[in-house]
């Protein structure tokens, strides 16, 4: 028997993982693009990039692990092909790797760019270590940073541009920075903290081009569509992940916007299975598909995939959940406002929003479908399992922050 895992990311570790703690005993293989040992990525956008943290600590296990559970890890190693009817992976050296089960873990990748002088030198995106590295010296090199796009990844790097001194713009095409996510009751919580650090926030604005500064082969700022020149010396693209599924739509699999998996990770190929970044599953408390490109999954949905190898019958069914670190700003979200995020119809504010020490809560017909506690801490599990017990709630009791959340819908 051998489960063949591709993708060393935090997703590809944990199934691993999940399998030797689940008892499987067979041949246990992970194929790892990058010459890493698997990592998480949360602090190359925060900590690790602002110099803070040692590689190191963003592993997900140091080297012997590995060895001592006997994982076959072999790094720098893309899995170039699957033949589903051999049960082979093909790498890139053209080896062939046998399997009873496969598992996909290959996550995601920034979107590109797409405007004329994105390939200049200074235009940059940021998934990998390496990304960080190179991000870091660049923001220690410049004197204006542009970062194109407001969702969290854009905001984490202007903060840490900001702390290291640099001049930051941000290019946010909504009318505020994750009013997506948020809402518009509750985006300006963030808006406000980043113009407060001196941020310039450019919004309802798009960028046309970028441009090169003298050298011509250098950014030297980028033009939005009304043709306002913002100059910049660093160009951070932040504009959204794509999910890793050429191998998968090559091999023939069902995919849309990631892997097609059911509630125990089985792609439409049963004995292959997609987990974290890349999977887009069926979730049984929303009774539709998602894709959740967030730590959490990528940290949980291994278990119910090796539980599935294992035979087990253990759907996934953990609400989503995210956080983010801004400044001096700590946040968490659980639960899910619909695909377009406006499946809410009320919003109840518990605490003190000036002071950004606050509870939101997203109803819908008068339940919690959503909740966001920031710098307000130990709340997050009374939180999920108000929107999980899908009970009306007393509003007025929800808005009293004397009131314990623990209490209510019970
Ligand atoms: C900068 C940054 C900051 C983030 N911060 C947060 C945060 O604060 N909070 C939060 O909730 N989430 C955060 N995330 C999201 C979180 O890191 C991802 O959800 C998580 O990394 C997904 O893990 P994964 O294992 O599914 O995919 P990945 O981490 O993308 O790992 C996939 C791995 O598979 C490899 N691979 C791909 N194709 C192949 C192939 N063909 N052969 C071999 N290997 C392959 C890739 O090289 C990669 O190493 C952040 C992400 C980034 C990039």
């Amino acid at each position: 028997m051998t489960v063949v895992v591709v993708g060393g990311g935090l997703a590809g570790a944990r199934t691993v993982e999940h399998l030797r703690g689940g008892g499987y005993e067979g041949r246990l293989v992970l194929l790892a693009q990058e010459p890493e040992l698997p990592y998480e990525r949360p602090p190359l956008s925060k900590g690790y990039l602002q110099g803070q943290e040692p590689r190191e600590h963003s592993r997900v296990h140091d080297e012997s692990w590995y060895a001592a559970h006997d994982v076959e890890l072999r790094l720098g190693v893309t899995a170039a092909e699957l033949d589903l009817g051999a049960r082979d992976v093909v790498d890139a050296t053209g080896a062939r790797h046998g399997f009873e089960h496969l598992v996909l873990a290959t996550g995601s990748q920034p979107r590109p760019l797409d405007v004329p002088g994105a390939a200049l030198d200074g235009v940059v995106t940021l998934r990998t270590l390496d990304d960080s590295d190179r991000l870091r010296a660049a923001i220690d090199r410049a004197r204006r940073v542009v970062v194109v796009g407001g969702g969290w990844i854009g905001l984490e790097v202007a903060a840490a541009a900001r702390t290291a001194g640099r001049e930051v713009a941000v290019v946010v095409r909504g009318a505020l920075p994750l009013d997506r996510v948020l809402g518009p009751e509750t985006a300006p919580l963030f808006a406000d903290m980043h113009r407060e650090h001196g941020v310039d926030l450019r919004l309802r604005a798009d960028v046309a081009e970028v441009v090169p500064d003298g050298s011509g082969s250098r950014a030297g700022g980028v033009v939005l569509a009304d043709g306002t020149l913002l100059e910049a010396d660093l160009v951070v693209a932040a504009v959204g992940a794509a999910p890793r599924t050429a191998l998968a739509e090559r091999a023939g699999l069902a995919v849309q916007d990631g892997v097609v998996v059911d509630q125990h990770l089985r792609s439409s190929v049963p004995h292959v299975l997609a987990v974290g970044d890349v999977a887009r599953a069926h979730h049984p408390f929303y009774g539709t598909h998602l894709r959740v490109e967030h730590w959490d999954n990528a940290q949980h949905q291994p278990a119910t995939a090796a539980a599935t190898i294992l035979g087990r019958d253990e759907p996934y069914t953990r609400l989503p959940y995210f956080y983010t670190d801004q400044h001096d700003l700590g946040m968490e979200y659980v639960g899910w406002t619909g695909h377009d995020g406006r499946g809410y119809d009320d919003v109840v504010v518990r605490g003190d929003v000036g002071a950004r020490e606050v509870v939101v809560l997203w109803l819908r017909a008068g339940r919690v479908v959503a909740g966001m506690n920031v710098n307000v801490w130990d709340v997050n599990d009374d939180i999920r399992a108000l929107v999980e017990r899908r009970v009306t709630v007393d509003r007025a009791a929800l808005a009293d922050a004397s009131v314990p959340l623990g209490e209510l819908g019970r």
